[in-house]
């Protein structure tokens, strides 16, 4: 392994922003989430290239935690639907979309502080301007924040709209929280409508899911949410909530059982970032084992 250092200049982003008249965002697959918030149009936006470095900004408030949000050079770049773990390490990464949230949001940081639970929130730009102090909770309760582009959008779009809806929302998340995330998620899981493409030019990590709690599916009961997150969940799973874009009263709801089902199966949450990091190690352990020596219970080298 080599101790190289992502060093990469980190460039001032301008964003001029246009708002014109408002529209709504366009619903192309109800199932899944922002289904109510009425949104205003906005035309492509003068910007620069700008930052993905991974750091948490000093400019974050001073009590805030340290927040790992660097990830492995081997997935810059990369669609990661989970991670490939040892079967025995037992861990998962909650993540939660489309927020920041006036009202749940708070509720699952609730949660998750009681259960000294990390998690990772994938953010709307327009969101976190709109409620900036709960984007700030987010980060200082130890959260791991994503890019989830500026307006949500799902239709194809050109390079320079693509860049400015990813841009704009890395600017806002930095601005209002200090931290400059490396993590993208494509709304609506949609990777070939050109926002996935300039992500990874900009290495971000394409953040995908491997458990789906379909909690914007209306008809589902919270007691579903629970079943359908807990059902075949694998060590290194990355679990897809939702705390903005309606109302998510049910995973609210959900949650705690969620959480609890996954402990009484001897499950430990981490981020996104810490799960990357932990399939990294368990790489660079076996790649560092001898080939000539047989295969050894333990994964843990003797010398
Ligand atoms: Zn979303």
């Amino acid at each position: 392994m080599s101790n190289e250092k992502l060093l990469q200049t980190i460039k001032l982003v301008s964003v001029i922003g246009i708002t014109a008249g408002g529209i709504s965002l366009g619903l192309l697959i109800p199932k899944i989430g922002f289904d109510h918030l009425s949104l205003s149009k906005q035309p492509i936006d003068r910007h620069s290239k700008a930052h993905n470095q991974a750091v948490t900004s000093a400019s974050a408030q001073a009590a805030a935690p340290v927040i790992k949000t660097e990830i492995p050079k081997q997935f810059q770049g990369q669609t990661i639907y989970q991670a490939k773990l040892n079967p025995n390490n037992k861990v998962v990464a909650l993540t939660f979309d489309d927020g920041p949230g006036p009202k749940n949001t708070a509720q699952v940081l609730e949660i998750l502080k009681k259960n000294n639970i990390k998690a990772t929130f994938f953010m709307v730009g327009m969101m976190v301007k709109n409620f900036p102090q709960i984007a700030k909770q987010v980060a200082a309760d130890g959260h791991v924040i994503g890019n989830h582009t500026w307006h949500h959008w799902y239709r194809r779009m050109d390079v320079a709209t693509a860049a400015s809806e990813i841009e704009r929302t890395a600017d806002i998340i930095y601005k209002t929280t200090g931290v400059k995330t490396t993590l993208f998620r494509p709304p609506g899981g949609f990777l070939h409508n050109g926002l996935a493409d300039y992500a990874k030019s900009q290495k971000y990590a394409i953040m995908m899911w491997s458990d789906e709690s379909s909690d914007t599916q209306r008809r589902e009961q919270p007691s579903a949410l629970v079943k359908n997150v807990i059902k075949g969940v694998k060590p290194g799973a990355i679990v897809l909530m939702h705390d903005g874009g309606g109302n998510r009263s049910r995973t609210v709801q959900a949650l705690p059982q969620i959480i609890s089902d996954f402990k009484a199966q001897g499950y430990k949450f981490v981020t996104i970032p810490e799960l990357l990091e932990m399939q990294s190690q368990e790489q660079s352990l076996a790649v560092a084992s001898p080939v000539t020596t047989k295969a050894k219970p333990e994964n843990q080298p003797s010398h």
